[in-house]
């Protein structure tokens, strides 16, 4: 999953420090990361690579003071800055980027959603080390720190003036937090928790179990999915998990088990993973704002999936080789 990054190692903790040439700096414009492919390979940027910008990006001595520290991975420092991206290309999926710039030397800067940066990992680097990836793409360090940036850059924007009175918000100097400097409303970090749940309908033997996948009609990731949604205020995990599956397909379930859950910066949220099995009625009941298809999948006939950084293609994966 996108947080296992193993053996390096993820630190979160606030620091108030400036950032140096050598740290990296996540860009962002809207749902969308800024990094530089050279030499068929993708990178995220250092600072001292936001040098070689065109002018129309700002001044880069500015640029870099008014950097806001996000994270450390393995020593690795993160700052979010804020260039202006306006006159970059935007990439529309790694076909796109490889056959536009893949074969070049030269560096190329390019915009792309978060959720195809996330599919320029192989199939191969799935099971990476934690190294850069050796086909010319992301590892799963780097995909992480996209998406977290991301999550972060996203908070401090939507934060950006005091939601009571409307004045200019600042950054705190001491914890990770937006202050209203005229009324003292402090924002910490938004998380939405979201419930994800793989619901099987148990056959007579395993060859016959069957699995429920939707897709989903909005968004920018459209592949067959588990049914999932977001917890409301006042209700527990597994409510939450009951009343999504009525809602979105109109079943019941039995036999609610956690498995596991993630953090999931591409929707601002943390995914917590459960496991259940069809009670009564297998007649699904789309709720067609929602969702486009769904259906029951027997294991073989479960779509292979390579991109197995999210906890529910994880589930999915693990119900197709037999484990669920
Ligand atoms: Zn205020």
């Amino acid at each position: 999953m996108i947080h296992e990054i193993e053996p390096e190692k993820y630190d979160p903790s606030f620091k108030n420090i400036p950032a140096s040439d050598e740290d990296y700096a996540l860009c962002y414009k809207k749902d969308q990361i800024f990094a530089f492919i050279e030499g068929g390979r993708v990178f995220l940027p250092r600072f001292k690579e936001l040098k070689g910008l065109p002018e129309s990006a700002g001044e880069y001595e500015e640029i870099k003071n008014n950097a806001y520290y996000l994270f450390d991975i393995s020593g690795r420092k993160y700052f979010l800055a804020e260039p202006d991206l306006s006159s970059f290309p935007l990439s529309e999926s790694r076909e796109a980027l490889f056959n536009d710039y893949g074969k070049s030397e030269a560096r190329t800067f390019f915009l792309m959603n978060i959720n195809k940066f996330r599919e320029l990992m192989t199939k191969e680097e799935m099971f990476h080390d934690g190294s850069l990836g050796a086909a010319g793409s992301p590892s799963v360090p780097m995909i992480f720190a996209a998406a977290t940036g991301g999550h972060m850059a996203w908070w401090k924007r939507s934060r950006s003036f005091c939601g009571f009175c409307g004045t200019k918000a600042v950054p705190s100097e001491t914890e990770r937090a937006m202050i209203c400097p005229k009324c003292g409303n402090i924002e910490y970090p938004k998380i939405s928790p979201a419930v994800i749940t793989a619901i099987i309908k148990r056959g007579r033997v395993p060859s016959e179990d069957r699995i429920l996948l939707v897709r989903n009609n909005y968004g920018s990731y459209r592949k067959l999915a588990l049914v999932a949604g977001f917890v409301e205020i006042g209700e527990s995990f597994e409510q939450a998990v009951h009343r999504e599956i009525a809602e979105e397909v109109g079943l019941k379930v039995k036999n609610l088990k956690y498995y596991k859950n993630q953090p999931w910066g591409l929707s601002y949220s943390q995914m917590i993973g459960f496991t259940a099995e069809l009670d009564g009625d297998d007649t699904i009941r789309l709720q067609e704002s929602e969702l486009s298809e769904g259906g029951w999948y027997l294991r073989e006939e479960v779509p292979d999936n390579p991109f197995r950084l999210s906890v529910g293609n994880e589930m999915i994966h693990r119900f197709k080789c037999g484990e669920l």
